[in-house]
């Protein structure tokens, strides 16, 4: 093995840093092997690995949603700059202490702001930074895609609500 394959390892789909070990880029979703088949049906070949719930699926059972592949039933998930919402509300201090708990949990939970844009009639994405420049519709939290399934549950516990 080369020393440069082993460093600069990036996915093809993505262009993300993937690890030499992966099967799939956890960034995307996209396959680097062609023998691994749908979990759903076992003969076809999967066309992606579904960033959320790591399991392989074919054409019919999983989507790409702006080039991130997902299956059918986590493609209605919100994501975002390559993160998934967790948890949305308007109120300040309800979420900053969801992110705590799942900081406490060992998460790693990112906070945005979702502007909403009348002008150009969608929906603008800013850092929590600026809040205070701007009116605030919705405040999420963000963890990474393999965290989602658990953090979820980690959130049930505390019956948390959005508002
Ligand atoms: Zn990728
Ligand atoms: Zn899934
Ligand atoms: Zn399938």
């Amino acid at each position: 093995m080369k020393k440069s394959q082993q460093l600069n390892l990036t996915c093809g789909r993505c262009e993300k840093p993937v690890k030499q070990k992966d099967a799939f880029c956890r960034n995307c979703g996209g396959l680097f092997s062609n023998d691994i088949f749908c979990v759903n049906h076992k003969s076809i070949q999967a066309e992606g690995v579904c960033v959320i719930c790591s399991k392989p699926f074919c054409k019919k059972c999983g989507t790409d949603v702006n080039k991130i592949f997902l299956c059918d039933n986590h493609s209605d998930l919100e994501i975002t700059e390559g993160m998934v919402r967790v948890f949305g509300s308007t109120d300040n201090v309800q979420v900053q202490f969801v992110k705590t708990c799942l900081e406490q949990a060992g998460y790693h939970p990112f906070l945005y702001s979702r502007l909403f844009n009348p002008a150009a009639d969608k929906i603008a994405i800013t850092a929590v930074r600026n809040y205070g420049k701007h009116p605030i519709e919705e405040q999420k939290v963000l963890v990474p895609f393999s965290e989602l399934l658990t953090a979820t549950k980690e959130l049930k516990k505390h019956k948390f609500k959005e508002v």
